[in-house]
Parts: C-alpha cells; sequence; structure tokens
C-alpha cells in the first residue's frame, strides 16, 4: 500500500475549538454559515493543533533514541532547517530557517533528529528568542557536547501584515555554548559554513 498519512486530532479538543473559532468568525463580522465558511471552524482547530502539536513531543527523548558513541571531534553542521512556529504574541505565523552545529564529545546523534528537535520546539506558542535556546539547551544537555550553535533567520507575519516594519525583514537570533562561545575560530568556522553556498 502506498504511503497513508495519518492525523488524529483530540475530538473533545477539536470541538472546543469549533466552538470558540465560529464565535470568533461571527465576531469578526462574517457569516459563520456561508458556503465558504461552514468547515471553516473544524480546519482552524485541527491546524491549530498541528501548529502547536510540540507541546506533546519530547525533543529530549528525540535525541536519547538515536545517541551513538562515535569519536568524532569534528564540527557537525546541519544547515537550512525549515522551520514554522507561531508567535505567542499574535498567534501569527514567523518561519524561516535553522542553523544547527555541534562539536561532540564522544556522544553523536543520528542527523535526521536534528530537524525534529527544532520542530518539537517551533510547533507551539513561541518567540524566536526563546526558541533558539530551547533548542541550543536540549541539544547541549542531552549530548553533552563541546559546544552549541543555533542560529535562526525568520520572517515574522505579525510585523510584516501589520506594517510594523519594512516588509521582508528577517530576525536573526544565535545562542552559542562552549566552543562556540569561547573560541572565535570555531564560531567563525561555523558562520562561513552557514554562510557557503556550494554549487
Ligand atoms: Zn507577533
Amino acid at each position: 500500500m502506498a504511503y497513508k498519512k495519518i492525523e488524529q486530532f483530540d475530538e473533545k479538543t477539536t470541538s472546543e475549538l469549533m466552538k470558540n473559532y465560529r464565535s470568533a468568525i461571527e465576531l469578526l463580522g462574517e457569516d459563520p454559515d456561508r458556503e465558504g465558511l461552514q468547515k471553516t471552524p473544524e480546519r482552524i482547530a485541527k491546524a491549530m493543533q498541528f501548529f502547536t502539536q510540540g507541546y506533546n513531543i519530547d525533543a529530549t527523548e528525540i535525541l536519547n533514541s538515536a545517541k551513538f558513541h562515535e569519536v568524532v571531534s569534528e564540527m557537525i553542521v546541519v544547515k537550512d532547517i525549515e522551520l514554522y512556529s507561531m508567535c505567542e504574541h499574535h498567534m501569527l505565523p514567523f518561519f524561516g530557517k535553522a542553523h544547527i552545529a555541534y562539536i561532540p564529545d564522544g556522544t553523536i546523534v543520528g542527523l535526521s533528529k536534528i530537524p525534529r528537535v527544532v520542530d518539537a520546539f517551533s510547533r507551539r506558542l513561541q518567540v524566536q528568542e526563546r526558541l533558539t535556546i530551547e533548542i541550543r539547551d536540549c541539544i547541549q544537555n542531552t549530548l553533552k557536547p563541546k559546544g552549541v550553535a543555533v542560529v535562526l533567520e525568520c520572517s515574522h507575519m505579525c510585523m510584516q501584515m501589520r506594517g510594523v516594519q519594512k516588509q521582508n525583514s528577517v530576525t536573526t537570533t544565535s545562542a552559542f555554548t562552549g566552543l562556540f562561545l569561547n573560541n572565535d575560530a570555531t564560531r567563525k568556522e561555523f558562520i562561513n559554513l552557514v554562510q557557503a553556498k556550494l554549487n
């Protein structure tokens, strides 16, 4: 059988959210019974649960499930990780890319787990600054490497749609530990690797 996408939603949560979104649509001056909007409360209820699924994901457990002892002391970089989150002040999306590196101290992790850690923390109501630090601390505390570097570059719909700042502005946040914090050459190497375009 071909790949089948399975989505599960809590029924009680979904129906409570639907009531609230129906009421919100009405309060905003729309008719929730007109054809195009009839299923909208349900769609929003499910979409919002998808966007906040990170509350049910244990990022530490994800890393612990794929740890390997390996004598590697070179920097490991995973860059251009797609990231979608929700600003906790406006509940509007912010999205962009995460660039993450760590220098192992005897323990490495399956590479695919790093983007899943990003998902676990970004699929919540967030601010970009805290998201950056939560990703860093999770990797640092679980793998105990010689250093972790996290850089996030995101566009915030709450800024762009509300015209607070220039369109297309990108917010960059970073958080470092260990060698990335204490060693300029290490940090520069990371920045160079993130900026490098290999064509
Ligand atoms: Zn906002």
